[in-house]
């Protein structure tokens, strides 16, 4: 039986996690549009775009929104035009939350570029609460294999990574470089072995290149060193980029790079001859499309793709982000609905 009201994390005021931007508030519980459902959350994964939001990093486009969109929950009520899932059923949510269908980009397929998408737990209220709806159409739904603390990092740093893998074009058996390894990057990693990838990492924290290594990684290094054999793609995870040419010099002739983050500092001037001629090619990625998240979940179950996670109470919310901020911790957080 669904209560009128519920708890949820609200960003009252953007800035520094230190200074309490965060609120606990009461608030009615959401009603499920039409083609919406009502997803009572039980588990939500701390991506650090939260963070962004929170801080307002990202500028705002909802007062007082509830971040959070690694949502996995189950149905609790339905509006009257959805089909296929029903009350009971375990979901996720994840970061895209609606295109409008009709624009020249989602008529073809890339509906991850449509300039009229909205994002969960930025332009609507999110997974750090007791409740939160999504379109029926966005949600997807979960494989059993697994629990809800592991299935939660999957539905955002999981996606991205498996798109910006397949954004590099590897070819089967090829050799590819990982620039960074954390939330991301680590699941992209167990995608690509289980694809029988030759994996390089490629970070300058000791821990994730241990990780790297018992993962199955062929090398980890830091970042002044180079990668022992030639890259025929990479993937740069880490916001830097001025590492943006040093992958660039470590890839075989005809080898791709993706940059997989929303965020990038800087790319410093790059020499053509020896950082983009014989047909490098430098590519971004922009968020996903529900192809992307239906294929790598499916996958994420063959390969039994695992997250290092570490479990915070959903009262614990702010501490979660601050120790994200601060680096505290391997792997990705997952808040746990201790709320009800
Ligand atoms: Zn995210
Ligand atoms: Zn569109």
């Amino acid at each position: 039986m669904t209560r009128a009201t519920m708890r949820a994390w609200s960003v009252v005021r953007p800035g520094p996690v230190t200074q309490d931007p965060l609120r606990l508030v009461e608030r009615p519980v959401p009603v499920p549009g039409p083609d919406e459902l009502l997803v009572r959350v039980r588990a939500c994964g701390v991506c650090r775009t939260d963070l962004h939001v929170t801080e307002g990093d990202l500028p705002a486009r909802r007062a007082g929104v509830t971040p959070g969109h690694e949502v996995v929950g189950v149905v609790e009520g339905a509006g009257s035009g959805v089909r296929g899932l029903t009350v009971g059923d375990r979901v996720g949510v994840a970061w895209l939350r609606r295109t409008d269908g009709v624009c020249a980009y989602c008529a073809r397929g890339a509906e991850n570029l449509c300039p009229r998408s909205e994002y969960t737990g930025w332009d609507t209220d999110g997974g750090y609460a007791e409740y939160t709806t999504v379109p029926a159409a966005f949600a997807y739904p979960l494989p059993g294999a697994l629990d809800d603390v592991a299935a939660a990092p999957l539905l955002c740093a999981g996606i991205i990574g498996f798109r910006a893998l397949r954004r590099t074009s590897l070819p089967p058996g090829g050799r590819l470089g990982l620039y960074g390894f954390g939330g991301s990057a680590h699941l992209c990693a167990q995608v690509a072995l289980a694809e029988g990838a030759i994996v390089h990492v490629v970070t300058r924290e000791p821990a994730a290149r241990e990780l790297a290594l018992g993962l199955g990684a062929a090398s980890a290094c830091g970042l002044t060193d180079r990668p022992p054999q030639p890259l025929d793609a990479a993937i740069l995870f880490a916001p830097a980029g001025e590492l943006v040419p040093v992958a660039l010099r470590a890839l075989d002739r005809g080898g791709v790079l993706a940059v997989a983050g929303i965020h990038l500092t800087d790319v410093p001037p790059l020499r053509y001859e020896t950082e983009l001629f014989y047909e490098k090619e430098l590519r971004s990625v922009t968020s996903n499309t529900r192809a992307d998240g239906r294929e790598f979940l499916a996958l994420a179950a063959r390969y039994a793709v695992r997250a290092t996670t570490h479990a915070y109470p959903l009262s614990a919310a702010p501490r979660a982000l601050r120790d994200l901020k601060a680096g505290r911790f391997d792997g990705a957080a997952v808040l746990v609905n201790d709320l009800s």
